[in-house]
């Protein structure tokens, strides 16, 4: 039942805003994977739960992901969650965190099983087991083979663990607080106290006070132009964290994706190349067998979209410009294409207007991933560093998925390990709440400005009118993004990126926001997503200048070598609030968790 809340109207600087007050053990934001599988934890544990969403929860961007989930259930072949950890280090660039990483590999296995008892409707092998296809980077024997590991329901993974986990999350009683629209956390000497939130149906504005507030706001690719995420994905929780001094980490490593239909983004998953695609230059040729000779279309998503980059750059792309490449699935047999590829072909159809069975597909690397995010340790509690201690707990603030920054995924991730970083670590989470909270354990009083924060940039955004509209002033950002810190990067243009940034930094006081309701604004929405994205566009470039070597997705041209002497260390970013940014550094974990496997000691990039 949710709680009977309480009007107030306590804001010292806003008393125009009626606020709603709730009490909770724990409020989840994000009801994406990471939020729901946390969700549905919390309730089964007894603790009091809300979760909060700005879309359906359906809607999340985890609904997109094709290919799969990743774990070495060894259904298709040989597998141990050893070879899967050391893919998964490999992959990183020897910048993951192996004691997370461990216990994601590990974990991996029994959360899979899991799922599939929560009623995941997984594609099947002829003897009923999980279906698990090849994906890029995943290896037998430490390297020597190709592990058949990530566990597919068809082309529409990330739909079926989304409901699942959603009716499971509801038959468990959780509390969910739909479209409304989490604004900014509460904080108080140091320690997170709770969220406030703006409901978008009705324009009430909500405090949740809550011992653990768990961030699943998701990633931020719409900070750049061409990206394979839902509009929605703008990085609110991220900016939050920034908002609220503390930092943000590796914000420099984005993963394109080699795959986005040229012109719409859209994916088309790395399964299909799993499946027998292969990608062609201008001349026809096979190209990938020339820059990764044995993984070939296979390799790691940095590797594919480098050489996809230096074959355009090298006057053999495809199309009118030159400015594509082609994926070709044409030569598969059409019952695979149906039975394991059938959102892609539609996809293809629509966005490309291309029928897979008989011509290629026109695609190009595409903003798909945010490996940075908000640090956490493998519990899911937010770290920051002060004094020395790189590994200092924000009381009551944590956060999973792919806001967060674990680190399991380093300087690069593999497919299908972020469905299984979500499902993993929201659980974590969860436990973790379980473990440290007594249900309905007594609550401070929340400070009477608790809200304030949140409230006056909600109340100056919505009241801006200035000249230039917010739709301008987002593209502008995106094309920064996009031309300035995208596949390759250099000093100078990195540098020239963080100076136009600067300036869209100062356009943002001239934004103009033309309708003032409080009742499905959502001009006034994109505002604050935008507000949001900014931040994170000037974390990312400023990291990306700061780091002088090339390692997973970040490939410097200036710097072209991965430097362990001097960075194999995470990038730890604070943006304050006249945009300019502070750094420092944290240790990469090198040590597994437990003796059950060894340490595996960088080794140079080989692929
Ligand atoms: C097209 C595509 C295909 C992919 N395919 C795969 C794949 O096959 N395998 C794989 O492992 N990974 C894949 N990925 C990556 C993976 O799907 C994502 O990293 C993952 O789904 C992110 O999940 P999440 O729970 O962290 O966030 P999301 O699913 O993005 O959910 C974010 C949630 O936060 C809520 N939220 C955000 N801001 C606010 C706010 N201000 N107030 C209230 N609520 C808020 C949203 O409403 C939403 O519920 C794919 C990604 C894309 C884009």
């Amino acid at each position: 039942m949710a709680e009977k809340p309480s009007k107030k109207s306590d804001s010292k600087v806003t008393p125009s805003y009626d606020i709603v007050d709730h009490s909770y053990d724990v409020v989840v934001v994000g009801a994406g994977g990471a939020g729901l599988r946390a969700t549905l934890e919390l309730a089964q544990s007894g603790l009091k739960t809300a979760c909060i969403s700005k879309v359906f929860p359906t809607r999340s961007h985890t609904v997109a992901a094709q290919g799969g989930i990743s774990a070495a259930l060894g259904n298709m072949g040989d597998d141990d969650w050893r070879w899967h950890m050391y893919d998964t280090v490999k992959g990183s660039d020897w910048l993951g965190d192996q004691d997370a990483i461990e216990y994601m590999t590990k974990e991996a296995i029994p959360a899979i099983i899991e799922l599939e008892h929560y009623g995941v409707p997984f594609s099947r092998t002829p003897d009923g087991k999980i279906y698990q296809r090849p994906f890029g980077g995943m290896t037998t024997n430490f390297g020597e083979g190709t592990a058949q590991r990530t566990c597919a329901a068809a082309d529409r993974t990330g739909h079926a663990i989304l409901h699942t986990l959603y009716q499971q999350s509801l038959r468990n009683n959780a509390e969910f607080f739909i479209e409304y629209f989490a604004l900014d956390l509460m904080m108080e000497d140091g320690a997170c106290r709770g969220v406030v939130a703006w409901n978008l149906d009705d324009g009430t504005i909500h405090r949740f006070r809550a011992h653990r507030v768990i961030l699943a706001t998701g990633g931020y690719g719409r900070a750049y132009f061409s990206c394979t995420s839902a509009h929605t994905c703008t990085g609110d929780g991220n900016a939050m964290v920034l908002r609220a001094g503390l930092p943000l980490q590796d914000m420099e490593f984005i993963q394109f994706h080699p795959t986005g239909i040229y012109g719409a983004g859209c994916l088309i998953t790395e399964g299909s190349r799993g499946e027998g695609g292969y990608l062609t230059n201008s001349e026809g040729e096979r190209f990938m067998e020339r820059y990764a000779p044995s993984a070939k279309d296979l390799a790691s998503r940095d590797v594919v979209s480098r050489s996809m980059t230096m074959e355009i750059r090298d006057g053999r792309g495809v199309g009118e410009n030159g400015d594509h490449i082609f994926l070709h699935l044409e030569h598969l047999d059409p019952k695979v294409l149906h039975e394991r590829l059938p959102g892609i072909s539609e996809t293809a159809r629509i966005f490309a207007g291309v029928d897979v069975t008989k011509e290629p597909i026109p695609v190009i690397p595409t903003c798909h991933y945010n490996m940075g995010g908000i640090p956490t340790n493998y519990h899911g509690e937010v770290l920051t560093t002060v004094n020395g201690d790189p590994d200092k707990v924000v009381p009551g603030l944590m956060a999973v998925g792919e806001a967060g920054c674990v680190s399991v995924h380093g300087a690069n991730r593999l497919g299908s390990n972020s469905l299984l970083d979500l499902v993993v670590f929201g659980r974590a989470a969860g436990k973790r709440c379980a473990e440290t909270l007594q249900p309905g354990e007594a609550h401070k009083p929340l400070p009477q400005d608790s809200a304030d924060v949140a409230l006056e940039r909600l109340d100056r955004l919505r009241q801006a009118d200035g000249e230039t509209a917010t739709a301008a002033q987002r593209l502008e950002m995106q094309k920064i993004m996009q031309n300035h810190a995208a596949v390759f990067r250099t000093g100078d243009v990195l540098k020239e990126g963080a100076d136009k940034l600067e300036e869209a930094w100062k356009l943002r006081d001239d934004v103009s926001v033309s309708d003032r309701s409080m009742i499905w604004n959502s001009d006034l929405v994109e505002t604050l997503e935008f507000d949001n994205l900014i931040y994170q566009a000037v974390a990312t470039v400023h990291s990306a200048l700061n780091r002088t070597e090339s390692r997973g997705a970040h490939a410097r041209e200036d710097f072209t070598e991965r430097d362990d002497a001097n960075w194999m260390k995470h990038s730890v970013v604070w943006v304050e609030d006249n945009g300019k940014v502070r750094f420092d550094t944290r240790p990469v974990h090198m040590n597994p968790m437990t003796n059950e496997v060894q340490a595996f000691p960088p080794k140079a990039r080989v692929y």
